[in-house]
């Protein structure tokens, strides 16, 4: 599993849309600052799905 910085503690796992024409959907652990700071993970326009690691709900598909 990919995770947004090694040093962070994640607490979302991000499903990100992947090239398109393939059937691939890279999935990353990621921090609440990483989700919110960086466009690498916080682009919304790339994000599939979140999930919340602590209570394994979807925030937002
Ligand atoms: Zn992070």
């Amino acid at each position: 599993m990919n995770i947004c910085e090694e040093r962070h503690t994640p607490k979302y796992k991000v499903t990100y849309k992947g090239v398109k024409g393939r059937n691939y959907n890279p999935e990353w652990l990621v921090c609440s600052t990483c989700l919110s700071g960086k466009t690498c993970f916080g682009d919304k326009e790339q994000i599939l799905s979140i999930i919340s690691l602590m209570e394994n709900e979807v925030i937002s598909r």
